[in-house]
Order: C-alpha cells, then sequence, then structure tokens
C-alpha cells in the first residue's frame, strides 16, 4: 500500500474563494492516492464547498472549525495581527489521529493553504517522508525562495537562509515540509497554538515533532522549487454596490 498523501486545507468564506478551491482542486486530480482535508473556517458547512468536493472527483473529507471570535480579524485589521488557520489545521490533525491511526494506515500530511501554487513533483518528493521532509518555499519572506541550507559533508540540514526572524527555531513556512502520518499519530500531543508569536505556527508544531538533525531534505537536496507562496490580490468588488441598489446580483 502506497502512501497516501493527506492534504489539510483551511478555507473561509470570501470573494475569491471559488477560484481557489477550483483552481487547487484541479491541481489535486493530477495527484495520485491522494486525500483532500478541507476544514471550513465557519459555523457549519457551506454549500459552495459541499458542492464542490462532491463533484471534485477527489477523495476528501469536509471539516467545519469556526475560528474563535477572539482570533478573528476585525475587519480592515491588517492580516498579519493573528494568526490564521489554526482551529482548522489543529480539527484536521484531530481528524487523523481518529480516524487514521491503524499501523496499516500510511501516509504524508501536508498543510496545502488554498491560495498557494503546487507543483506535481512536491507530491512526489513528499511520499518517501519517514518523520519530516523539508524543501524550497517560493516568494515567501522577503526573498524568491526561501530555503533549508544542507550540509554538503553530511547532507543534513544545517540551517536556513531566511532573513524574516531567522532566530527561529525551524524558520521555515507552512508549505515548505510534510509529516509521515504514523509519526505523526506517535506523537499525539503535536499541535498549533494560537498563543504563539507572529511565524510562529510552524516552529510551534515542528518543536514538538524533531530536531534539526531528523529532517529529511527533499527537492533535489533543497535546490529546486515546487511551491510557492503565492497570494492573490483582494478583487475591486465597488461597483456590486450599484448592482445591488438595481436589484441586480452578479455572484450568482
Ligand atoms: N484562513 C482561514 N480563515 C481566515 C483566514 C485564512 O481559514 O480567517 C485560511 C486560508 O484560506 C488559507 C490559510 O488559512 O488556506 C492561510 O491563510 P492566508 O493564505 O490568508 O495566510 P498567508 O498566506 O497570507 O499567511
Ligand atoms: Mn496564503
Amino acid at each position: 500500500n502506497w502512501p497516501i498523501i493527506y492534504a489539510i486545507t483551511p478555507t473561509y468564506k470570501r470573494p475569491v474563494q471559488k477560484a481557489e478551491l477550483t483552481r487547487l482542486s484541479y491541481a489535486f486530480r493530477l495527484v495520485p492516492n491522494f486525500h483532500w482535508i478541507i476544514v471550513e473556517d465557519s459555523e457549519k458547512p457551506t454549500k459552495l464547498v459541499t458542492n464542490l468536493l462532491r463533484t471534485s472527483m477527489l477523495n476528501y473529507t469536509h471539516l467545519i472549525a469556526p475560528t474563535p471570535a477572539s482570533w478573528k480579524r476585525k475587519l480592515r485589521e491588517p492580516k498579519w495581527k493573528k494568526p490564521r488557520g489554526v482551529s482548522q489545521r489543529n480539527t484536521a490533525l484531530k481528524w487523523l489521529r481518529l480516524n487514521r491511526n491503524k499501523p496499516t494506515d500510511r501516509g504524508v500530511v501536508y498543510f496545502a493553504d488554498d491560495d498557494n501554487t503546487y507543483s506535481l513533483q512536491l507530491f512526489t518528493e513528499m511520499r518517501s517522508i519517514r518523520k519530516v521532509g523539508v524543501w524550497p518555499v517560493g516568494l515567501v519572506g522577503g526573498l524568491m525562495v526561501e530555503r533549508p541550507i544542507i550540509s554538503a559533508s553530511s547532507g543534513k540540514v544545517i540551517g536556513w537562509n531566511s532573513h524574516w526572524r531567522p532566530e527561529r527555531k525551524f524558520p521555515i513556512d507552512m508549505a515548505g515540509f510534510a509529516i509521515n502520518l504514523q509519526f505523526l499519530i506517535s506523537k499525539p500531543q503535536a499541535e498549533f497554538s494560537f498563543n504563539v508569536e507572529r511565524g510562529f505556527q510552524e516552529t510551534t508544531l515542528l518543536s514538538q515533532l524533531v530536531g534539526l538533525e531528523e529532517l529529511e531534505p527533499r527537492a533535489d537536496n533543497c535546490t529546486k522549487v515546487y511551491v510557492w507562496h503565492t497570494r492573490t490580490e483582494e478583487p475591486n468588488l465597488n461597483d456590486e454596490k450599484a448592482l445591488k441598489k438595481l436589484g441586480q446580483r452578479s455572484d450568482e
């Protein structure tokens, strides 16, 4: 039995949501042995996500996990002020621990945000991970590529080229690592937390799992870029108001 790739995607209602998830679902359709765990930041499952998943032809699990009100971004509050995806990712981890805990369950767990860009090679690279695999991420942290630095003699990760908060134990983006399922199950407490400094979500989780020396470099010794931390511009919808006044709707 080939390891299944479990991609955990937090998602929330906004004008670009359907476009993001459509693009993502078409990329994932090209990945063999794949299971999409999509976790909505909402009180109940939405029609949009339910329908999209039903017609996606993917193996999937549809979960919901509303972000607590105190951690929700206020209107016009800058994005970086509050962590994103915490409740959703922890809910997915809980689901895996309850439903994929048999010794015969083989898999790799990856946190796949709904706005990033994923190359198919990425999934080939991560399938063989025994504990935690790492690789470069494009367009993040103020750099073209943020990447692990590999020792030529030992072949192990000895640091990162990161410039933003380089003092973090794991100065890596969420898209830059994946975890073996059985290894994750063997660490039942490991999870994300709201009460950590900005940019420390990855370090919080990884510190509970591995030491630096245990990381497994992928993507040709971390020289190739197979994932990009792209971000979608918020569309200008200024004229929607005028349409609504006329009793017309353009969102159907
Ligand atoms: N997200 C969410 N609820 C929110 C904000 C974000 O579920 O209130 C999701 C989002 O859809 C994405 C992930 O959390 O899959 C990371 O958010 P985002 O891409 O906005 O963060 P950034 O890449 O800007 O750090
Ligand atoms: Mn993003």
